[in-house]
């Protein structure tokens, strides 16, 4: 009796056990992750995410993957096929499969370029094939601003619908018969009494103002200009100076700012361009205009970028938000625009 029953409750118990559904932690740790791991993934990952692991096999890095910072666990199969693939260290991991940066080209410069500020995925290629510079943060600042092509070379109609940040330079330039749509009249007291673009002219005198109240007195030496002045201005330079010397600080006709009527060369009163640098008006600009939304657009340092020399009077209008961004970043109007408004 005794026997029979002994038999009879381990019977019992068997098919109990056997009958016991499997659980996932059952299941995660048949396929390699220890109790505590699997615990932890049965207790913080969703259904789908915990059944795709169980459909694959041990991946030793999951731990360090689902516990990263910026584990987005909507991504788990991507970070996991990328990790298959290219047997990432995790952070590169993360990073790459969070912003999408997917390529078959994958190596340690390509991973330094990614993680730059202003990088942009579709320019990788020409960041690869731009040998002049090392660093790959000024590769990266070369190539936005379009310069691993030569000047006045892969010269594209500029996209006039950005409104107040077209870009005009020697890769994008506007059409011979282009002219601003909203120019007005200059008075006198504020500059040569020529046209300008209407937001343009009315920031300039709230700026005017501001200045005039520190007994700054700024005045427009030079604002729109139109396709075939700049064209008779150009030729002139070519034909004192040379075609050289000219480029580099005379635009070619269509590719002039002032034909945007957004672009304004300013001095004081009694002041030309050339001593303009120096002038409380001028120090006062370089660190005021953009509160105005104009920003210097030739700076020091930069000619190499922007294809002009240093013009310490020549000011353009982009509204406030993005000339605060180029002055705080100390970026030219070339890099702002690659990366923000391309
Ligand atoms: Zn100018």
């Amino acid at each position: 009796m005794k026997k029979i029953c002994i038999i009879f409750i381990s019977i019992i118990l068997l098919t109990g056990c056997n009958l016991r559904k499997e659980t996932n932690i059952d299941k995660l740790k048949k396929i390699g992750y220890d109790e505590k791991l699997s615990t932890y993934i049965n207790n913080n990952l969703k259904e789908d995410s915990i059944n795709y692991l169980l459909t694959h096999d041990f991946v030793s890095s999951i731990e360090e993957i689902i516990k990263n910072k910026d584990f987005k666990e909507e991504k788990l199969s991507k970070y996991i096929e990328y990790l298959d693939k290219y047997n990432f260290n995790v952070d590169d991991l993360i990073f790459v499969v969070n912003k999408e940066y997917y390529t078959d080209n994958y190596s340690e410069k390509v991973i330094k370029l990614m993680k730059e500020d202003y990088f942009i995925f579709d320019n990788l290629d020409r960041y690869l094939k731009y040998t002049k510079k090392e660093n790959t943060k000024d590769i990266i600042r070369d190539v936005n601003s379009d310069i691993d092509n030569k000047f006045y070379t892969n010269v594209k109609n500029t996209d006039l619908s950005k409104g107040y940040l077209i870009l005009v330079n020697k890769f994008n330039k506007l059409d011979s018969n282009y002219t601003p749509s909203n120019l007005v009249n200059i008075d006198k007291k504020y500059g040569n009494p020529l046209q300008i673009e209407k937001t343009t002219y009315e920031q300039f005198i709230k700026m005017y103002n501001d200045a005039a109240k520190k007994n700054l007195y700024l005045y427009i030496r030079s604002p729109y200009r139109s396709y075939n002045t700049q064209l008779s201005l150009y030729n002139n330079y070519v034909a004192t100076d040379g075609k050289i010397n000219a480029d580099t600080y005379s635009a070619r006709a269509g590719y002039s700012e002032h034909q945007t009527g957004l672009a304004m060369d300013l001095t004081t009163p009694k002041t030309l361009l050339g001593k303009f640098e120096g002038t409380k008006e001028c120090d006062w600009l370089k660190n005021n205009a953009h509160k105005y939304g104009f920003i210097l657009r030739y700076p020091k340092g930069k000619e190499y970028l922007t294809g002009y020399m240093y013009e310490s009077w020549h000011y353009r209008y982009v509204g406030i938000e993005a000339a605060t961004t180029i002055y705080e970043n100390d970026l030219t109007f070339e890099e702002y625009y690659a990366y923000y408004v391309k």
